[in-house]
């Protein structure tokens, strides 16, 4: 699963807890939502604006 910001208010959608204020259920994959889909907190950016957050690297150096 796949956790999405938003690079306006930094927002956070995280796709195996979904959204349960937007009626999302948990494992809801972010990209299955409309393209134009606002972002539910400032509704300034759209679906496609979100940037994947990428969990830290664990005993790896990069
Ligand atoms: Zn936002």
């Amino acid at each position: 699963m796949t956790t999405y910001q938003c690079p306006e208010c930094g927002f956070k959608y995280d796709e195996s807890r979904g959204n349960a204020h937007e009626g999302l259920k948990p494992g809801t994959p972010w990209l299955s939502l409309p393209q134009d889909y606002a972002c539910p907190s400032c509704s300034v950016r759209t679906r496609d604006d979100f940037e994947v957050v990428n969990p830290p690297p664990q005993g790896k150096s990069a």
